[in-house]
């Protein structure tokens, strides 16, 4: 008995012993799995495509995300993001690689449309782990990144129309045309048809999301997280941050243990939403801590939920304004994606994530939720 007892002990010890990528690999037969943010649909298909390529499963996150960096149209993300209150594109990136253990991150970078790539440049080829504002971009540029204005011709008037929205004390505005201005039928500074008269080939729907933008600053982000058939994960995030930001404010999307937390032997989550009230939780961090505690993918993420809530006393009125999503990995493919709320505002669509396991479509699920909007 001793001696089995003994030799068990040696052989857990011999384990525990293993280097880590040499012990995800010998898990193999996991199944491949890709999870992101709602708009991730096509990012988790290419990360699911290279993971079958046998890429490593960070350059497949990074190839996947670069798709929503680098198209105009998503505006929270890269090129064509909405820029902060000067009319600049600002952004922030993190990545973590699961078998080497390493992490690298920009934030406040200007002028790059694909900052995760410049996030890995800063793991893979430097002795730091965040870079930025102009060191960063100071850094991209001297590895061969090629430095671009991010603002696209529909970033530009949403920005405009913003402005337009700002009043002083006495409800005056620089910004819209002034008293001597020939009459308008009316005046407000965000009526459409004025602004459609301003913006003459904006195109109506735009403008009314424009309208939108402004009145209720968007933001957005894409976390991805992926999980090959040796069990080894990686994770990325990458956004343009809040919407007419403070120069300078950097979110918690590029912050280790905020918007991205990934430990190979627990498992990997990332946010989006209100990078102010994540940090304030250390998001991602509790939510892999809590499955290194047992907790499924969707205790975890929803435990971390109720942290934000406590910090506002569960106060459901200030509440309402924050908007925060998790999504959730372990290293066995337990995942979830997980929201404060069931929806951003009262009446609008549930809020999802994306998902592809590698046998079926990449496709959207609803998120789950701790609290229900009233319409
Ligand atoms: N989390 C991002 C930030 O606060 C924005 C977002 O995901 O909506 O910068």
């Amino acid at each position: 008995m001793k001696d089995i007892s003994f030799s068990r002990r040696a052989v857990m010890l011999g384990a525990a012993a293993l280097p880590l990528a040499r012990r995800a690999a010998a898990q193999s037969g996991t199944k491949p799995l890709v999870i992101s943010s709602g708009n991730g649909v096509a990012a988790c298909a290419k990360a699911m495509e290279l993971i079958h390529a046998g890429e490593d499963t960070l350059d497949a996150v990074i190839a996947g995300v670069n798709i929503v960096e680098l198209d105009p149209n998503d505006h929270s993300v890269g090129y064509g993001g909405l820029p902060n209150e000067d009319g600049v594109v600002e952004l922030d990136a993190s990545c973590m690689h699961g078998p080497t253990r390493r992490a690298g991150a920009v934030g406040a970078l200007r002028g790059i449309k694909t900052p995760s790539k410049v996030a890995k440049a800063v793991m893979e080829q430097t002795a730091h782990m965040f870079l930025v504002a102009d060191g960063a971009l100071r850094f991209a540029k001297a590895l061969g990144f090629q430095e671009e204005n991010l603002l696209t011709e529909q970033s530009r008037q949403a920005w405009l129309v913003w402005k337009r929205s700002l009043r002083d004390s006495n409800g005056r505005n620089n910004w819209v045309p002034g008293i001597d201005a020939p009459p308008a039928k009316k005046t407000g500074a965000l009526d459409l048809e004025q602004l459609k008269r301003e913006f003459p080939g904006a195109g109506e729907k735009w403008l009314a999301q424009c309208v939108d933008f402004a009145v209720h600053p968007p933001h957005g982000t894409i976390n991805c997280i992926a999980l090959n058939q040796k069990g080894e994960m990686s994770a990325v995030t990458t956004t343009s941050g809040m919407a007419w930001k403070i120069p300078g404010r950097v979110g918690d999307s590029p912050i280790i243990g905020g918007g991205l937390w990934l430990d190979q032997d627990v498992g990997a989550a990332g946010s989006t939403g209100l990078g102010e009230e994540n940090l304030r939780v250390c998001g991602a961090h509790t939510c892999v801590e809590n499955m290194r505690h047992g907790m499924s993918a969707k205790d975890a993420a929803l435990d971390t939920l109720k942290r934000v809530a406590r910090n506002f006393d569960n106060d459901m009125e200030r509440l309402k304004q924050v908007d925060l999503q998790f999504y959730v990995m372990s290293k066995d493919g337990d995942y979830c994606g997980a929201s404060l709320w069931d929806r951003t505002r009262p009446g609008g669509p549930v809020t999802q994530f994306a998902v592809c396991n590698g046998t079926g479509q990449s496709h959207r699920q609803d998120a789950v939720f701790l609290l229900e909007r009233r319409s």
